[in-house]
């Protein structure tokens, strides 16, 4: 799995953050930067609750 953000959607509550600290990160600006290339196999139930729970819809993930 890949995830991004959507930075112009992001408003920087942070709750994905919370969820998942592995792969989500807050940047000094108060935005939230992705931190990993591939969610690794065992974070990715984590990262797809992160996604469900954005308010934004800003947690955009990719499943090839
Ligand atoms: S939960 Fe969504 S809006 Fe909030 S910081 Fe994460 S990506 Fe941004």
């Amino acid at each position: 799995m890949i995830v991004s953000i959507d930075a112009d959607r992001c408003a920087g509550h942070g709750a994905c953050v919370a969820t998942c600290p592995e792969v989500f990160t807050l940047t000094s600006d108060g935005y939230v930067e992705v931190t990993v290339d591939r969610v690794p196999d065992e974070l990715v139930e984590l990262v797809k609750r992160a996604a469900a729970e954005c308010p934004e819809r800003a947690v955009l993930v990719d499943t090839p």
